[in-house]
């Protein structure tokens, strides 16, 4: 039976540490949050980044766009914010409404308040290795297989998926600790014998129950970043949660292990933000 990775605890953690931080150096932190829409998931996303911000002594402030916006109109909130003062990071919460181009939103955020790191210049500095900010679901990952004290170095890292959000930036981060990896996809061939492979697997893909236990190593950490609502309304990842424990070492469960930990790595690029807004 694995050990299930506890995202809370470990989000709780990092955010105690956060929250610490910035009472000790009395630092004065903004975070601008952009929503468009009523998107009932993204509302709740919001919430939870507000409140975690509450948490730490980050002041939030909301800027609620209705579905109809303009690009024009979120394109001026986001001039205004880049030369806000008091806000150090801009998070635009997706998905947007489909009149608004997502690619050009993104690529009009100061980079250096981009704590999202989601513009293009944040994403070639991860590539190379030399970044300020890393996009928060890898970077969450990454601090759930640490605390099992599993090593990435030199290990069959397989991500499943290659979304520039998750998938990809996933990849970089296992290679960055030198992990050997291999990124599959809707195309890949044989995905149960690659994914066999994994001494880690991360799942990525959106789809309920997606990874069984004849896909996993015995032993094998899995991190589950899928958010998938079923039809009686609860959540559930992209693991099959119940065979998989039985095979898995370590397991991430859903709800309740890369979620928070993405709004925990949220609030320290925001911390981040800061620091390089006032170096
Ligand atoms: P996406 O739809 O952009 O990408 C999904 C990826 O899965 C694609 O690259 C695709 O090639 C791959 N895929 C689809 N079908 C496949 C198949 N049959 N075999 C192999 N690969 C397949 O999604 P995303 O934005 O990367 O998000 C993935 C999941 O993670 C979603 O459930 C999303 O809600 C969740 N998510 C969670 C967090 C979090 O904080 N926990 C953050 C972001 C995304």
């Amino acid at each position: 039976m694995a050990d299930i990775i506890d995202g809370k605890a470990v989000s709780a953690a990092v955010k105690e540490q956060i929250k610490e931080e910035i009472a000790r150096e009395g630092l004065d932190i903004g975070l601008a949050v952009v929503i468009v829409g009523d998107d009932p998931a993204s509302r709740v996303y919001v919430n939870n980044k507000k409140k975690a911000c509450e948490f730490c002594g980050i002041k939030s402030y909301e800027y609620a766009l209705p579905e109809d916006a303009t690009e024009e109109e979120l394109l001026e909130l986001i001039d205004t914010l880049n030369g806000d003062g008091k806000v150090n990071g801009i998070l635009v919460q997706l998905p947007l409404p489909k009149q608004l181009d997502e690619k050009k939103i993104i690529e009009r955020i100061s980079p250096m308040k981009d704590v999202d790191a989601f513009h293009e210049s944040n994403v070639g500095r991860i590539m190379i290795g030399n970044y300020a900010f890393l996009p928060c679901t890898p970077a969450g990952c990454m601090e759930l297989i640490r605390s099992t004290g599993v090593e990435v170095s030199g290990k069959e890292c397989v991500v499943i998926g290659r979304s520039n959000i998750v998938g990809k930036p996933m990849a970089m981060l296992l290679l960055h600790e030198n992990g050997t990896v291999t990124v599959c996809h809707s195309r890949t061939k044989d995905l149960a014998e690659v994914c066999r492979r994994a001494d880690i697997l991360i799942a990525a893909v959106g789809r309920a129950n997606f990874v069984t236990a004849d896909m996993v190593k015995e032993g094998a950490v899995v991190i589950d970043v899928g958010i998938n609502r079923l039809e009686n309304g609860k959540l559930c990842g992209d693991v099959k949660f119940d065979e998989v424990s039985e095979k898995a070492g370590y397991i991430t469960p859903v709800p309740g292990g890369v979620g928070p930990m993405t709004i925990a790595m949220l609030m320290k690029n925001t911390v981040m933000a800061k620091r390089i807004q006032t170096k």
